[in-house]
């Protein structure tokens, strides 16, 4: 069993400010680089490339005509990413109906010229494609399907050219062939060849992986041991794509899983004297990187001490890249080895941002000014060179600018190095660079099959296409020489380093913070949420009686007259100190939510930020919505519509949510101005508790706000009946919301308002066109997170007929990689069910469906480990009717649909989805924008999902609540939701009614 990896962070905090980075990077750089020289060097090479614009086949022109900002560069590309894994024809013609139909491609604009040739041929092929494509996503008759099938032939076919671009070879012999050919011209050129795939989410996938790294290093060494893994060809590996739990919360098994696998790869490289580099991937992987990089290092200082030609890629696009090489340097030194580092920019630029912003990070990971990045990495290669006695440094880049820089850098220290370049770009800059055959190059390779490139292909044509990108500036003559090889110092200089972006925290403008996330891949930020965790212990607190709840009524009855009172400014602000003050003590929170609700800390920290949200959201919305609002009308009166609360209100939660859910309906109830009595779920109230302490502290007067803890049958139907309740704001089961409506209309005295939101049916409809991967990702967080616990969660997931087996096959082996267990542990992703009644009736449900239904896959658990553990599971049923209730557990069921089948077409999906009767959620997983819009019209669903997963709703991004069985509305966190709480005052004062209408007669009118 080989060490646990060292949890000890190697690196400084990912999320420093930008600017004092930056001024780092710069500071390192300053009385280094002659810029002018950098210039000198680099703008013959623009010019030479200009003057010989790339052949009428090369991706350059195509994207040069059909830019990714365009409808038509985003078609091409939405097409290049789906169309060739799609294997019926029905499908295939809706998907290229549908992104060719929205873009122009008439090409009238072209110019003429050789080098838009492909451009042209592709407008006119195109352009007459539409005219047999079908208007709408489904094709109608024969004669046009028999067109249709043509022209989707001739995209397929035109795609598979574009992907050849970038692909050396389809195996590996293939690549190495074509290498030889390449070396022909340029004999001192050298390949790293990819062998590509997405990462892996199964162990199959993992062990495909690890045997076709294992089979390229076999076809390449061939029994021979090259002189030296500089002059030689070699692989570059992912560790994504060698264990489907790559990840820092499964370190224990990277160590015992991945670990044997990298090192099984370096015995063969090592023995073979070749080069082998890790790919750099997310930055949430980093550190886990370096940890693993380290124990490699150990197994080849101890195996394979004389071998040079072990390596790693850097991004310089990383607040962390400078440390990550001096990291690699310490290494290389205390193991007694040399390196080869590569250095790139990083290719996950946009979606670091994204992740940064969803999660609320303190910052970015990466920098967000393009020139920061250039500064980077000028500064990295500069670390690099000085540590050339440990590393042979390699720069991977097609910038000219970088590139004669780092020649310069390079020269002045007399270091060995190596250039490097993407197949299929950047070639006309390095036919200049390595003209005078002064410079190594390094081709970093691809090889694969069509549908292994997709993904690839899609990230170089982002690449190529992005405007800030250096390739697609060189193609664009507007861009000056000047301004193509402007010094990122000197852009350093002028903007002083600030941020291209809003922090994740601006998100939502001036209105409102964005609540603070905890990034759990960083050891500062997750080590005070264990630490609170291992404190925190939950004493049962006492219930409260029916006959109790008369006098905390009469109580918070009295206590509304004053609390209505307060200006809307008053009880807003209360609500913002309430969230700060959460904010602050979200480890305690979690500590709670771990012991009470038995949540995983990743759902704890979502919780939290989503209760912070909901006191922000509704205290901006409370300032902004319920503001008094003068209305028209005639002259001589004034008219304005007030908005106040309405008395008592009733909040009844429930035990999934216990702090969001809770928090939520209490403090809309409060900021619109009435008083609360807040039951919880019987299961959680000690979160509830302190929550409500947390707001009495804040400002809520204690006669406005009361935690009636107790049974739903005695204090929940006590307080739905009292004479006092102005309103009842309930989320639960649509049965219970059923028994408090006829209550509720049962009484005597005012009608009051009910907000009920229930529970879902909720599916996910598949079709062919949907990315495997993308689709196991979106099931798996959606049907087994929180243990299905959520009302939000997946319950049917409904797979187009052509590709399910597919996606069942995948869906299996990832279930079998979950991790069931103490939700306390970062390493779990399943934890417990909420208490033993639900576990008894749960596990009876999946009993029944082992007879009813066909099972599919098991997350194999030791369901003993910790109490009320259920292990995820699936089943197939025949259609979708035969889904009859919900099943509030990790329990998902599995249908499918097309022609085949009881519902064939998507219309008759939906149709049976609405059946059902609920509308809580629904997920579409198309590339067919025009069928996930038909799809979402169609749904009688309150949230439509596209292509990603259905839980998680963000407050005042996502407004939550259904329809049909699944609630009333409206929506939590939505814009309509403080009204429901409201009572309306419309005052109409006649202004001329004492003598006359003075203000029109004095003009003021
Ligand atoms: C041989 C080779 C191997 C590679 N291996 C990897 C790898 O293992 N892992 C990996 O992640 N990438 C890898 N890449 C891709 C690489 O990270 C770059 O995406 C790519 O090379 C483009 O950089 P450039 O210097 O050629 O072009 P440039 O146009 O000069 O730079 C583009 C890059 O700048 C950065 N950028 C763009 N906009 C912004 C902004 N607003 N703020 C901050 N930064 C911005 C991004 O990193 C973007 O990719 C590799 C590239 C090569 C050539």
């Amino acid at each position: 069993m080989p060490a646990a990896l060292d949890p000890a962070p190697r690196l400084p905090f990912p999320y420093r400010p930008e600017a004092e980075v930056v001024a780092a990077s710069r500071r390192l750089l300053d009385a280094r680089l002659d810029w002018a020289a950098v210039i000198a060097a680099a703008r013959p090479w623009v010019q030479a490339v200009r003057d010989k614009p790339a052949p009428f086949w090369a991706l350059e022109s195509l994207l040069r005509e059909y830019p990714i900002s365009s409808a038509e560069g985003l078609a091409l590309m939405r097409l290049a990413e789906a169309l060739l894994r799609v294997p019926d024809a029905e499908t295939a013609i809706a998907l290229t109906a549908d992104q060719l139909g929205r873009a122009d491609f008439s090409g009238e604009d072209a110019d003429d010229g050789p080098h838009r040739m492909l451009a042209q041929l592709s407008a006119s092929a195109i352009a007459l494609s539409k005219k047999f494509l079908p208007a709408g996503a489904e094709p109608p008759g024969l004669v046009q399907r028999l067109g249709s099938r043509t022209v989707v032939a001739a995209t397929v076919r035109a795609i598979q050219l574009l992907g050849r671009q970038f692909v050396l070879g389809r195996d590996i012999r293939e690549a190495m062939g074509e290498a030889a050919a390449q070396r022909k011209s340029q004999p001192r050129l050298v390949f790293s060849y990819d062998m590509l795939g997405e990462g892996a989410r199964t162990e199959a996938d993992a062990e495909r992986y690890l045997a076709s790294y294992r089979h390229a290093l076999d076809t390449l060494a061939a029994g021979r041991v090259a002189a030296s893994p500089m002059a030689a060809d070699g692989i570059s590996i992912k560790l994504s794509a060698l264990f489907s739990r790559y990840e820092d919360a499964q370190r224990e098994r990277v160590a015992a899983e991945l670990l044997p696998r990298v090192q099984g790869l370096i015995d063969t490289a090592a023995a073979a004297n070749l080069n082998l580099t890790i790919d750099a991937e997310e930055s949430d992987r980093l550190e886990l990187s370096l940890a693993l990089f380290d124990k490699l290092a150990a197994h080849i200082a101890a195996r394979h001490p004389q071998w040079q030609g072990f390596g790693l890629a850097v991004q310089a696009y990383q607040t962390r890249a400078l440390a990550v090489v001096d990291e690699v340097a310490r290494i290389a030194r205390q193991h007694g080895l040399r390196f080869m580092v590569r250095l790139v920019k990083g290719a996950y630029w946009d979606g670091e941002l994204k992740r940064a912003q969803e999660a609320g990070l303190p910052g970015y990971p990466v920098f967000t000014q393009k020139p920061h990045t250039d500064l980077s990495y000028l500064a990295c290669a500069a670390r690099l060179i000085e540590h050339h006695a440990v590393i042979y440094p390699q720069f991977a880049t097609h910038n000219a600018g970088t590139i004669a820089a780092i020649v310069q850098l390079a020269r002045q220290q007399g270091a060995a190095f190596e250039m490097q370049r993407l197949h299929g770009m950047g070639e006309g800059i390095y036919r200049e660079v390595l003209a005078d055959g002064a410079l190594a190059c390094r081709v970093y390779a691809p090889v694969g099959e069509h549908r292994d490139l997709l993904a690839y292909l899609v990230r170089r044509l982002l690449e190529n296409g992005a405007n800030s990108s250096f390739v697609h500036q060189l193609a664009d003559e507007a861009v000056s020489a000047e301004a193509l090889l402007a010094s990122p110092v000197e852009a350093v200089l002028a903007s002083g380093g600030v941020p291209g972006q809003p922090l994740p925290v601006a998100l939502y403008g001036a209105s409102r913070a964005n609540s603070l996330g905890v990034d759990l891949a960083c050891e500062a930020m997750r080590a005070p949420l264990e630490a609170a965790v291992a404190a925190t212990a939950v004493a049962p607190l006492a219930m409260h009686d029916a006959t109790t709840v008369d006098a905390a009524m009469q109580r918070l009855d009295k206590g509304f007259a004053a609390w209505t009172a307060r200006p809307v400014a008053e009880r807003a602000a209360v609500l913002r100190a309430a969230a700060d003050a959460l904010e602050a003590r979200l480890p305690e929170f979690c500590g709670l939510l771990v012991k009470e609700a038995g949540k995983t800390l990743g759902d704890c920290v979502a919780e939290v930020r989503e209760a912070v949200d909901f006191c922000r959201y509704y205290a901006a919305e409370a300032e902004h919505k319920l503001a008094e609002q003068a209305l028209p009308g005639p002259t001589g009166e004034r008219n304005v519509l007030r908005l106040g609360g309405r008395g008592v209100f009733v909040c009844i939660s429930p035990w999934n949510f216990p702090l969001a859910i809770f928090a939520g309906q209490v403090v809309a109830a409060l900021v619109a101005g009435n008083t609360v009595a807040a039951k919880p779920a019987e299961q959680t109230p000690v979160v509830a508790a302190r929550f409500v302490e947390l707001l009495h502290r804040a400002g809520v007067p204690a006669d406005a706000l009361a935690l009636l803890h107790g049974l739903g049958e005695t204090v929940g139907a006590a307080l739905v009946a009292h004479p006092a309740t102005a309103g009842v704001c309930f989320t639960g089961s649509t049965a219970v919301a059923k028994i408090i409506n006829r209550t509720l209309a049962a009484k005597d005295g005012p009608i009051v308002p009910l907000i009920a939101e229930t529970g879902g049916l909720n599916a996910m409809l598949v079709d062919s066109t949907a990315l495997p991967e993308q689709v196991v990702d979106a099931v798996v967080q959606s049907a087994f997170r929180s243990a299905g616990q959520r009302c939000s969660a997946l319950r049917l997931l409904v797979l187009h007929e052509a590709t399910a087996d597919g996606v069942i096959e995948m869906l299996k082996g990832a279930m079998a990689e979950l991790v069931v267990g103490d939700p306390a542990e970062l390493a779990t992703d399943v934890g417990p069910l909420i208490d033993d009644e639900a576990h008894t009736a749960i596990g009876a449900q999946v009993q029944r469906l082992e007879r009813e239904a066909r099972r599919l896959a098991e997350t194999p658990a030791d369901t003993g480990r910790f109490p009320r553990l259920l292990a995820p599971v699936a089943f197939e049923i025949d259609h979708i009717g035969a889904l009859k209730s919900e099943i509030f557990g990790p329990v998902l069921h599995v249908v499918r649909w097309g022609p085949g089948q009881a519902a064939k077409t998507v219309d008759a999906v939906v149709d049976a989805i609405n059946a059902l009767g609920y509308g809580l959620t629904l997920g579409v997983q198309t590339r067919i924008d025009t069928r996930a819009m038909r799809i979402a019209d169609r749904a009688r669903i309150g949230n439509v999902y596209v292509n990603r997963n259905l839980i998680g709703a963000v407050v005042g991004v996502q407004p939550f609540g259904g329809e049909g069985l699944s609630g009333t509305g409206p929506k939590a966190g939505g814009p309509h939701y403080l009204f429901r709480f409201c009572a309306e005052q419309t005052l109409t004062i006649n202004t001329a009614a004492a003598g006359g209408n003075a203000e029109l007669l004095a003009g003021l009118a």
